[in-house]
């Protein structure tokens, strides 16, 4: 089948040289292009700027806000077969980006941010996308009713849910711990294992569901 995988953070730019961002390494999504690629896929890798090298044998776009990887992400999801989204996008951007670097004047300045287009949440609405629909949810409280509501809201298959106020895990980590879950209201816990572990079990569960999916098609 064909995947695509979104991973690590956007970038909203402020000024020529500023902008606002997050702590994701983009590990989590790199290992899933990895385990994808391995398994015998055909993988589109939309990053945001991460330091990781582009993995072997995988279509990688690169991209830096919100806005773009919206747009990568239309562009490529419609031959896709699986779509996975790892990445972590910035849910708020500068009103206005300055065209030359913001000076500093006053004491206090006041940034106004608006939100960025929800890529997940369009999938299914607005690209009309059929295939199999997976998303993240970092969490740091109540990891499994927000990942549930995540999931039917976002017309997901599955959600992977990620507790970010542990220790050792997640952002920027080499470990990971998650809990699947299903838009059947199923949870499954994944215990605390390297990211390239956790990857191919995500992947062996999305073969299962696309596996589903097809069956109920035909
Ligand atoms: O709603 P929330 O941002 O917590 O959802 C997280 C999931 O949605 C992740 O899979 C993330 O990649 C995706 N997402 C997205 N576009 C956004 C925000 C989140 O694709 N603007």
């Amino acid at each position: 089948m064909k995947v695509l995988i979104t991973a690590g953070p956007t970038r909203e730019a402020l000024d020529p040289v500023r902008y606002l961002s997050n702590r994701s390494s983009g590990k989590m999504g790199y290992a899933l292009a990895e385990a994808a690629r391995d398994a015998g896929h055909d993988v589109v890798l939309i990053t945001g700027p991460v330091s990781l090298a582009a993995p072997d044998k995988v279509q990688v776009v690169r991209v830096e806000s919100a806005e773009q990887m919206f747009e990568a992400v239309r562009t490529h999801l419609g031959d896709c077969d699986a779509a996975i989204f790892a990445a972590a996008v910035a849910d708020y951007r500068p009103a206005e980006v300055a065209p030359q670097k913001i000076k500093k004047a006053a004491d206090e300045l006041v940034l106004r941010l608006v939100r960025t287009p929800d890529i997940l949440g369009s999938a299914r609405s607005v690209f009309g996308f059929a295939g199999v629909l997976v998303g993240f949810a970092a969490e740091t409280t109540d990891l499994i009713v927000h990942a549930q509501e995540k999931c039917s809201r976002k017309s997901c298959d599955l959600i992977v849910a990620n507790d970010v106020s542990q220790p050792g895990i997640g952002f920027d980590s080499s470990d990971n711990a998650v809990t699947l879950c299903f838009a059947d209201g199923t949870v499954q816990p994944i215990a605390q294992a390297s990211k390239m572990m956790i990857a191919r079990e995500i992947m062996t569960v999305v073969e299962r569901l696309q596996k589903h999916r097809d069956s109920g098609r035909s």
